[in-house]
C-alpha cells in the first residue's frame, strides 16, 4: 500500500476550488482493498475521488481521501443478443466510450463526453441525450470499506432514479465501486428520441439520404452538440449541471403550466423510490433560474454561465462558500417565484 500523503486538488476538480486532502491515498489495484478499510477505520470516514467533475470541495478535508486510479477494460461475454464488457472504475468515462466504440461494442455513444470516471457513473447514474446508464448496467462490483466486503449489484439492486442511486444516497465513503459492467444491446437501435440529436446534420443528412445511421455518427453527433452548449472546464471552471431538474407531481405542473404558459416540461420516466413515475413531470431547472433572471450573472467570483442557467461558473479564486452563497440565492429566487425547491447536483464534500 503507497504511504498516506497530502493532496492539492485543485486541478482535480473541474469546479477549480482550490482544497487540500491532509491523508490521500491512491488506489490503484485490488489488492488495496482490506488494507483500505483498515485506513477508514483508523482516520474516520473516506471520499473517494473519481475525476472531481460532481463536487464541491471545502478548502481543507478533514476525511481520508481516496483517489481512484484502477485501469482496465475487457470483453466477459457476448452472444447474440448482447456484449458484456467491464470495466475498472479508474477508467475515464469519455474514452472507455470511444474504446468500445472502436472495438465495435455500441450502445454508450449517447453518453460521450460525460467527464469522469467509469466508478462514478453509477453514483448518480450519468444520463444525457435519451439514455441514462442503469439501462446498459449489468452490475457493479463494489466494496464496502466500512464492513470491507466485496458486493456484486445488479442493476435493480442499485436503487437508480434520476441523477440517483443507493451509491449517491449512502453515507459519504461507504462505498467504493470498484468496477462496473455492462450488457450493450447487439442489435442495432440508436436512440435518437433527444431533439437536438434529431436534428443535428449527422443524423438527419444521413435519415434524408436513406443511409442508416451508425453508432459513430450518434457519438461525432453528441459530442459536436456538447461542445457547443457547455463550457469545457479546462477552460472555465464548472461542474455540468449544478442543479438536478426537479420532478414535481401532475397537479403542481398543472397549476405551474396555467400560470406560466411557456414553463418547460416533460413526463418523468424516473421519479424518486416509491412514486408512479407517469404521475410526474420533470421541470427544465435551467428555464426557472432563466426566468429569474440569473442567466449571465455574477456574484464576486463564481456566477452563471451566459448561455446555461444550469452551470454555474468560477472565474477564479472562488472558494465552496462562494459557490454556496450563489446557488442559495438562485434557490431562493426560484422557490419565491415558483415554489419549487431546487436540489443540488454536484456533492459537497467537507
Ligand atoms: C462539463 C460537465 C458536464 C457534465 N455533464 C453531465 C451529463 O450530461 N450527465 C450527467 O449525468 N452528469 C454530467 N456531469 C457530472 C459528472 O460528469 C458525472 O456525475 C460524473 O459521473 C462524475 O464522475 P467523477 O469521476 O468526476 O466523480 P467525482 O466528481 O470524483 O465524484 C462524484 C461522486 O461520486 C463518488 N465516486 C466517484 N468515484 C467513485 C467510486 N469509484 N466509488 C464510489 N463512489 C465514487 C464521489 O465520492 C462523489 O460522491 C457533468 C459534469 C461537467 C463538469
Amino acid at each position: 500500500m503507497a504511504p498516506l500523503t497530502c493532496l492539492e486538488l485543485g486541478r482535480f476538480n473541474t469546479l477549480g476550488l482550490k482544497s487540500q486532502a491532509a491523508r490521500a491515498v491512491r488506489f490503484t489495484d485490488r489488492s488495496q482493498l482490506p488494507a483500505l478499510t483498515q485506513l477508514a477505520a483508523q482516520h474516520g470516514p473516506a471520499f473517494v475521488l473519481g475525476g472531481g467533475s460532481n463536487i464541491v470541495l471545502e478548502a481543507q478535508l478533514q476525511r481520508l481521501l481516496i483517489k481512484v486510479e484502477t485501469r482496465g477494460v475487457r470483453l466477459i461475454h457476448e452472444d447474440e443478443q448482447h456484449w458484456l464488457v467491464e470495466a475498472e472504475a479508474g477508467e475515464n468515462w469519455h474514452d472507455f466510450v470511444r474504446y468500445c466504440l472502436k472495438e465495435g461494442w455500441w450502445g454508450l455513444e449517447n453518453l460521450a463526453l460525460i467527464p469522469g470516471t467509469v466508478g462514478a457513473a453509477p453514483v448518480q447514474n450519468i444520463g444525457a441525450y435519451g439514455i441514462e446508464l442503469d439501462q446498459r448496467l449489468h452490475s457493479v462490483l463494489a466494496w464496502n470499506l466500512t464492513e470491507g466486503r466485496l458486493v456484486e449489484m445488479e442493476g435493480n439492486d442499485c436503487g437508480f432514479a434520476y441523477r440517483d442511486s443507493l451509491f449517491k444516497r449512502a453515507p459519504l465513503g461507504r462505498w467504493l465501486i470498484v468496477a462496473v459492467r455492462f450488457r450493450l444491446p447487439r442489435p442495432w437501435n440508436p436512440v435518437l428520441e433527444y431533439p437536438d440529436l434529431r436534428k443535428h446534420p449527422r443524423i438527419c443528412g444521413r435519415d434524408a439520404g436513406g443511409v442508416a445511421v451508425t453508432a459513430d455518427d450518434v457519438f461525432e453527433a453528441v459530442c459536436e452538440i456538447r461542445r457547443s452548449k457547455l463550457p469545457d472546464p479546462a477552460v472555465l471552471s464548472n461542474a455540468g449541471s449544478f442543479f438536478k431538474n426537479p420532478i414535481v407531481p401532475a397537479a403542481q405542473y398543472q397549476s405551474l403550466v396555467q400560470r406560466f404558459p411557456s414553463l418547460v416540461a416533460y413526463p418523468a420516466n424516473h421519479v424518486s423510490p416509491g412514486h408512479a413515475a407517469s404521475a410526474h413531470y420533470k421541470l427544465a431547472a435551467g428555464w426557472l433560474i432563466d426566468q429569474c433572471g440569473w442567466k449571465g450573472k455574477r456574484l464576486g467570483p463564481v456566477g452563471v454561465h451566459e448561455r446555461q442557467a444550469l452551470v454555474l461558473v468560477n472565474y477564479g479564486g472562488a472558494t465552496a462558500e462562494d459557490i454556496r452563497s450563489l446557488s442559495q440565492a438562485i434557490r431562493q429566487d426560484v422557490y419565491d417565484r415558483f415554489g419549487v425547491l431546487l436540489e443540488q447536483e454536484p456533492v459537497a464534500v467537507a
